[in-house]
């Protein structure tokens, strides 16, 4: 089958014949509808600083994100035969730590992630632990399929945050803060105030149902949030940024009682004054890695089949598996949103 190879240290993977993965007991052999483009992907491909010290093991073959349908089961998966349409849960839990004993898999103490420490879908076929692969209704597209595991991440972020009949804001339009505006529609936000400093990416956050921009290079977020809400302050917000400087700016615009759903990932340590951004202001903060398993795939699912949430103006690029580099050069840039590859 072809794959996109990662094969040494160094910018850059290959497209080649690799052999077909074979299956252990628990496994199903998945054949990729769609797959989609992750930073955690580009990390890889660059090699980066990241990449280079999370047990990577090379070659590998990247990608973790896909829609796909089983075209064989390993011994003793009950749950799945052939023919059903899934969508990839990228996290493997153990099953057997406290975590996964105590209705937290998702964050299980022996995690690995699918497609970073195992081969990954940018290829014909994969291979997944059938407790990963989540049947999904026909109704989604295999392109929307693709991108349900960053969807569940903007999911559960509002899950967290309660969006219904709340002003909240959005910080950071990438991919996952622009499914976080789309799902804060879908949950009956009142007001969704997107920030970012990419022109092209509040464009998008406006048509998917921001109801104001706030370009932070140009104005002062926080005092627009707080002017937004007559001087309250938003009642919660969701950072997609990782950015330390706009992760504080939220703090400063979030009302007292608020609550904070982290998301992006900051490149250094972030330094806040407790006292009046937390303590004081009673604001509640929570950490999001990834989807509840598998309380947000059946959210998320039942909006989707309904037809109440709609991503698609996130999906701004469809290539084959072949282009896969103009895809990584694409996402790079900044100048889409979610970049598709098609075996
Ligand atoms: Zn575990």
């Amino acid at each position: 089958m072809r794959a996109v190879v990662k094969e040494n240290a160094g910018k850059g993977a290959v497209l080649k014949e690799v052999e077909m993965p074979v299956l252990e007991e628990g496994e199903v052999l998945i054949k990729i509808k769609a797959a989609a483009i992750c930073g955690t992907d580009q990390h890889i491909y660059n090699w980066n600083n990241w990449a280079q010290n999370n047990n990577i093991n090379l070659p590998t073959i990247l990608g973790h994100e896909c829609s796909a349908e089983v075209v064989e089961v390993g011994l003793g998966v009950k749950t799945l035969k052939v023919g059903d349409y899934v969508a990839c849960e990228t996290h493997i839990p153990c099953g057997q730590c406290f975590q996964c004993k105590n209705g937290q898999q998702h964050i299980c103490q022996n995690l690995k992630i699918f497609g970073v420490h195992t081969n990954g879908c940018f290829a014909e076929y994969s291979k997944i632990p059938a407790v990963c692969a989540v049947k999904i209704p026909e109704s989604i597209h295999p392109n929307v399929g693709a991108v349900l595991e960053p969807l569940g991440t903007a999911v559960r972020a509002n899950e967290e945050i309660q969006t219904s009949g709340k002003n909240i804001a959005v910080i950071g339009c990438g991919p996952i803060g622009l499914m976080a505006i789309s799902t804060a529609k879908a949950f009956g936000a009142v007001n969704i105030y997107a920030v970012d400093i990419n022109e092209y990416r509040l464009e998008i956050a406006k048509k998917l149902g921001a109801t104001e921009i706030i370009n932070s290079s140009v104005v002062n977020s926080a005092e627009k949030l707080k002017e937004f809400t007559h001087g309250v302050g938003v009642d919660a917000f969701i950072d997609a940024s990782g950015n330390t400087f706009a992760i504080l700016d939220g703090f400063k615009g979030l009302r007292k009682g608020g609550k904070v759903a982290l998301i992006g990932l900051p490149s250094r340590p972030l330094e806040i004054e407790l006292g009046s951004q937390v303590i004081f202001k009673e604001a509640t903060v929570i950490g999001i890695h990834g989807r509840r398993m598998f309380e947000t795939w059946t959210t998320m699912s039942n909006l989707l089949d309904k037809g109440l949430l709609n991503i698609d103006p996130v999906i701004t690029h469809v290539l084959k598996l072949e282009e896969f580099d103009e895809g990584f050069d694409i996402s790079e840039k900044g100048i889409g949103g979610k970049v598709i590859l098609v075996p």
